[in-house]
């Protein structure tokens, strides 16, 4: 049986990952010259830096679980850290959640009951909805444009714009206006509603690379997986619906299970070139991308944030991370999620009107030694109401095609937590279709 994975993000290093336990020679075919897809490190000058600072919470089981078959143990790729959401806008005022270390939900409800910066009728508006989620099991009927939904639960402005847009950006990276209440909702369950260490920041220690992708080249290889870089699929051979190759370039490649880990983008053109797998494309058509800008920002080694990470209010820059945690002092990581007035800057104005925005703040801070902008303009696709029916699932109609990537159905909004979850499904629906679900040979 000749499978093959195409695209070496995230979801396709874990499907390919998934497929090799269980014994199953792959090629991976990846169009770059590194793995990782968008979380992956790059060398800009002399910056070897994230293609964008990443984040990871508690509940990415997934991940973490993958991660762990690797032998690599969380404590060598992640720090941990209890929930704490520090906001600060520009007239000094400041909002601050933070989860106590006691059993979920409670968790959530006592940090909602001493968030500080917000009044005593505030604080008992969200405390309200916080109970009614968790007694809901956090499911509502209708999905709805979040901030619609967010009024209707009686949340007052300053709480959408101090808690609630923040969260909606960080966790959909979609305006808050459009982001699917849904998808919002399930990821709070997941965060709040099982264990409390669900809800833990995850902080990245090594480069990105080098958290999952290395780790997962070395599994894959060990189990006589082959790794192809620099390999575009330019398309599909299908045959009376079944798959029979794919092209690398103009070169037919025969093999009989492919799994088709490209972004949306890329598949959406692949699937378009045949009858059977049009409609697909067409649904992939309809999703939209949103930009994420990463600006880096060297200060002298005394910079401090004071707290590995915080948010802003009403500003360009959205959260500030202290890279300090790498082993990178002074080195500040400002993040700016989904569109906005940042796009029509050069990088110049943008890295100027942060470092600025910054001296608000922190204004005993050193004058910065260098920056450097990192955009990448389809970081995730738009997570609106609209979208949710439009995701697919793994199988598609074509015998011997699967999907996966971030945009999959797995009730996760784009994030490495759904990148590889769809990766798993993929394998998995490959191998219990074509009874491949053997015993896992033991690693060599
Ligand atoms: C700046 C930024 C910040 C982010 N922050 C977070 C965060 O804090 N937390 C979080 O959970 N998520 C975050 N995300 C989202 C997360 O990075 C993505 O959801 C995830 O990496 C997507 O993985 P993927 O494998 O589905 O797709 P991709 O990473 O896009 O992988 C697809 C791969 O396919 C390859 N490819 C493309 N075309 C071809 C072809 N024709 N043939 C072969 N290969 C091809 C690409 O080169 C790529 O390697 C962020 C994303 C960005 C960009």
């Amino acid at each position: 049986m000749k499978v093959a994975v195409a695209g070496a993000g995230w979801a396709g290093l874990a499907a390919a990952a998934t497929l090799s336990r269980k014994a199953i020679s792959i090629n991976l075919f990846e169009s770059s010259k590194q793995l990782g897809g968008r979380a992956r490190s790059v060398t800009d000058g002399e910056w070897f830096i994230d293609n964008g600072q990443h984040i990871m919470l508690g509940s990415y089981h997934h991940t973490l679980n993958l991660l762990s078959s690797f032998g690599v143990h969380e404590r060598k790729v992640v720090r941990r850290k209890l929930l704490q959401l520090e906001m600060h806008a520009n007239n000094s005022n400041t909002v601050t959640l933070k989860v106590p270390n006691v059993a979920a939900p409670m968790h959530l409800l006592w940090g909602l009951m001493r968030a500080k910066g917000l009044d005593l009728h505030e604080r008992g508006t969200a405390l309200r909805l916080g109970a009614r989620l968790i007694r809901n099991k956090f499911n509502i009927s209708e999905d709805l444009p979040l901030e619609k939904w967010l009024l209707q639960n009686g949340q007052t402005r300053r709480l959408i714009q101090f808690l609630w847009q923040p969260l909606c950006l960080a966790i959909l990276n979609t305006p808050i206006k459009e982001a699917s209440t849904r998808v919002f909702l399930h990821i709070l369950k997941k965060n709040f509603g099982r264990e409390r260490e669900d809800s833990d920041m995850l902080f990245f220690l090594p480069a990105l690379t080098d958290c999952m992708p290395t780790h997962a080249k070395q599994f894959i290889e060990q189990h006589h997986g082959k790794i192809h870089l620099s390999q575009r699929v330019t398309g599909l051979a299908i045959e009376q619906n079944t798959l029979t190759g794919i092209y690398l370039e103009d070169e037919l490649q025969p093999c009989e299970q492919l799994i088709l880990a490209t972004p949306p983008w890329v598949t959406k053109k692949l699937l378009a070139q045949h009858e059977a797998t049009r409609s697909l494309s067409h649904d992939l058509e309809q999703f939209h991308h949103h930009p994420i800008c990463t600006v880096y920002i060297q200060y002298p080694d005394t910079a401090r944030l004071g707290t590995e990470l915080i948010g802003l209010v009403d500003s360009i820059g959205h959260w500030v991370f202290d890279r300090g945690i790498n082993g990178q002092p002074g080195l500040m990581a400002v993040v700016i999620c989904g569109p906005g007035k940042h796009m029509t800057m050069d990088n110049e104005t943008l890295a100027q009107t942060v470092m600025h925005e910054l001296s608000d703040f922190y204004p005993n801070w050193p004058a910065a030694n260098c920056w450097r902008v990192m955009r990448e303009k389809r970081a995730t696709f738009g997570c609106e109401t609209a979208i949710q029916s439009r995701r697919p699932g793994p199988k598609t109609p074509v015998k011997g095609l699967w999907l996966a990537g971030d945009y999959l159905n797995t009730g996760y909004p784009s994030t490495l937590e759904g990148a590889v979850k769809s990766g798993i499904m993929s394998a998995k629906g490959l191998m219990a279709e074509y009874g491949l679900n053997s015993p896992a040979r033991a690693t060599p």
